[in-house]
């Protein structure tokens, strides 16, 4: 019996705020084992991973990524089960990480270096290789370690603090004996920061929307000032935490979610970074993959040991893929967002 396999293209560009009818949901045949060129490997997706950048390729503007092309499938990480093989290195049954995108099944040329990746799931659940140990968990690592490098004792900030790679950097920052102080939409979001990820304070941007009353909460919860700055939003949060660095702090400029639909996010006061003396550095992850097995490695070590805790939102079938998506854009997610596919 022929199997099908169910995709979500991107059907147009957005104006704006994208809107589930920016993305079209066909259905195509799954070819079969013998169909398969030398070298090549049928996967059938078990979670597709949905990520904040994907609403930046869905532009034609130029980033730092190439634009998604209309009417192809929506590129995304994906883990799951070699169904069929012609790779000698990939055999039916193993668990494989790979950018299978928003579809049910994917080929894979397993010649081309670094397009599929076998995955050991005895001590860590599958779904964990798209969050805390996977391109959130070193995205996080990077932009700590890296760039802000903080020393015990220091004070750490981190906004989208319960989320895929918020979640991460608190944890960390919490190993390395800092303060860490999240910031998060909602009082369980920062219930959740505070007493199931140990957090030592985070504040409700949402309850404080105004600049006045989101610096009198940052600056109780940060009586040393901030050293370390992880920043995933940007607009008033960013102005908040610029006017509570201390001297020599480091930003480490992960993400700028507010501004992802086209809104402007300006800075208030800039000459803050000169003040005091600031370094502040954007970096991509997937520019850095000389840092993986480090970064792999104690993000692995922490989550199969339990030290390393994460959360995750789970939209079913590819179909509720869009929705899922725009919600993670509006912050409904609460943790790693995944569409389960089988
Ligand atoms: P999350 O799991 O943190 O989900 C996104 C969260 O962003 C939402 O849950 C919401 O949390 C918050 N958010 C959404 N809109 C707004 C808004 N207008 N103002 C404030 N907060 C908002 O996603 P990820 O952990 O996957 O990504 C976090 C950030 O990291 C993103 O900015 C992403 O682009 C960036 N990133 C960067 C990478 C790089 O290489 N530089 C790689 C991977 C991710 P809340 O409800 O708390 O507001």
């Amino acid at each position: 019996m022929s199997l099908t396999n169910h995709q979500i293209l991107l059907a147009s560009r957005p104006q704006g705020e994208a809107t589930v009818d920016n993305f079209k949901l066909v259905a195509t045949p799954v070819p079969s084992a013998e169909q398969l060129a030398d070298g090549a490997v049928l996967v059938r997706h078990h979670f597709l991973s949905l990520d904040p950048y994907m609403r930046g390729r869905m532009n034609e503007s130029k980033s730092y990524a190439q634009p998604q092309p209309l009417d192809s499938v929506m590129l995304g990480g994906t883990v799951g089960e070699v169904v069929a093989s012609k790779h000698a290195r990939f055999a039916v049954g193993d668990k494989v990480l790979g950018m299978g995108g928003w579809q049910e099944y994917s080929i894979v040329d397993a010649n081309e270096r670094g397009a599929l990746h076998k995955v050991d799931t005895t001590h860590i659940p599958l779904a964990a290789y798209l969050g805390a140990v996977g391109m959130p968990g070193v995205t996080g690592w990077y932009g700590l370690v890296k760039i802000i490098n903080p020393k015990a004792g220091e004070t750490v900030v981190v906004s989208a603090a319960s989320g895929a790679v918020g979640g991460v950097v608190g944890q960390l920052a919490k190993a390395r004996g800092c303060r860490v102080v999240g910031v998060a939409g909602g009082a369980d979001k920062c219930r959740y920061v505070v007493d199931e990820l140990g957090f030592d304070a985070c504040i409700d941007y949402k309850a404080r929307p105004d600049m006045r009353s989101f610096y009198a909460a940052l600056k109780e919860a940060t009586p040393n000032g901030i050293d370390g700055y992880f920043e995933n939003v940007g607009g008033m949060i960013l102005d908040a935490v610029l006017l509570r660095m201390n001297a020599f702090g480091r930003i480490a400029l992960c993400g700028m979610i507010a501004g992802y639909n086209g809104e402007p996010t300006p800075m208030q006061n800039p000459a803050l970074i000169l003040i005091n003396r600031l370094k502040v550095e954007g970096f991509i992850v997937s520019e850095h993959p000389e840092v993986w097995p480090d970064a792999t490695k104690e993000l692995g070590t922490m989550v199969a040991t339990g030290q390393l805790k994460f959360r995750e939102s789970v939209a079913q079938g590819i179909a509720s893929a869009p929705e899922a998506f725009l919600g993670l854009l509006k912050g409904k997610n609460f943790g790693k967002q995944l569409v389960q596919l089988i």
